[in-house]
């Protein structure tokens, strides 16, 4: 039996007009023995029509998303609305608070939690909200992503393919309604992660991962408000203006053998930039020990052809760190599809 959830809101779904509250989620520490934490959340609605749910903060230390979202709350005229947008700009809210991936309070990964569970910690809670409360509600789920602290990426969008065709179609539609240069196709949906649970209950689905570092990358910052509000007309949600979107290409990844994982612990060094195309067997980098300088570095390669477009940011590695991924030319992968394994 479905287990009900214990957030609560002042924030009504159903109400016409702007409103912008938090979830209020128990938690009783020292600090604040009836506390709760206030997780944003904006809801605006004009009558009836499709039900998009803007999401960001999946992950703590991903920006680009976070402030577009929260620029696209205050910016939003709800006489321009038809139907309703549910935005959460900072889901897993301890962790943005704290510019962190994973939650400092229980260590959730959010994006790893769902169908989440209320008995479970604070990032369970969040998950399970969102799954039980939330999904129900909506027909297009954009979750914003970026490549946080450790990954640095060539910025795209992207959508999570599922098994119903139907669904990866309007999922296609909204990625490409939405105009990245890249529109980036994982050849997957795990139901851990928000966008499998979203495919899983039949949400058309995209995403993005907008830059990376831990810092927040101007050009593609815009893109992101742009598409937002691009995907929100092509909804039919949305009526006031929006901007052309640029020539997109569709890229696709395969599975986990599009990645490269660091071979010992050290220093990294790259060799390849990002959005280099490269063979299967060519040289990704190298890890140095700096401790032993004598010591050969120990390389580490390619296994199949593609683009890189995403490489780990802080030089330091550890045995089993992703420090590359690539993508293939084409929404479709020309693979058979297989894990990616986060
Ligand atoms: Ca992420």
């Amino acid at each position: 039996m479905l287990k009900p959830t214990r957030i609560w809101t002042e924030v009504d779904y159903e109400k016409n007009g702007k409103q912008s509250g938090w979830l209020m989620l128990p938690h009783s520490v020292t600090r604040s023995a009836y506390g709760m934490i206030a997780i944003p959340i904006a809801v605006i609605k004009n009558g009836n029509g499709p039900t998009a749910f803007l999401m960001a903060g999946n992950h703590g230390d991903e920006y680009e998303g976070q402030i577009a979202l929260c620029k696209l709350i205050r910016a939003i005229d709800p006489a321009r609305v038809q139907g309703r947008a549910i935005v959460m700009p900072a889901a897993n809210f301890p962790a943005a608070m704290a510019g962190v991936r994973v939650s400092p309070i229980d260590g959730g990964n959010l994006n790893r939690c769902f169908p989440g569970d209320p008995d479970r910690g604070v990032t369970q809670e969040i998950a399970h909200y969102i799954d039980s409360v939330l999904f129900p509600m909506v027909d297009l789920f954009a979750d914003l992503h970026s490549g946080g602290a450790s990954l640095a990426y060539l910025p795209f969008a992207h959508m999570h393919e599922g098994s119903d065709p139907a669904v990866n179609r309007r999922s296609l539609d909204a990625l490409t309604a939405f105009g990245a240069e890249y529109s980036v196709v994982w050849k997957h949906a795990d139901e851990r992660f928000a966008p499998g649970a979203a495919v899983k209950r039949g949400i058309a689905c995209m995403g993005g991962e907008f830059g990376g570092g831990g810092s927040v990358n101007r050009s593609m910052l815009a893109n992101v408000e742009q598409g937002l509000w691009r995907m929100l007309k092509h909804m039919g949600i949305w009526d006031g203006p929006t901007q052309a979107a640029p020539a997109t290409r569709y890229m696709s990844i395969p599975g986990i053998d599009y990645h490269v994982h660091a071979p010992d612990a050290g220093v990294f060094e790259p060799a390849t930039n990002l959005g280099d195309w490269v063979k299967a067997g060519d040289l990704c980098g190298h890890v140095h020990f700096v401790d032993d300088p004598m010591r050969t570095p120990v390389p580490c390669y390619f296994k199949r052809d593609g683009m890189v477009i995403c490489q780990r940011h802080p030089a330091r590695v550890e045995r089993g760190d992703c420090v590359a991924h690539q993508v293939v030319a084409g929404a479709d992968g020309g693979a058979p599809a297989g894990r990616t394994g986060f």
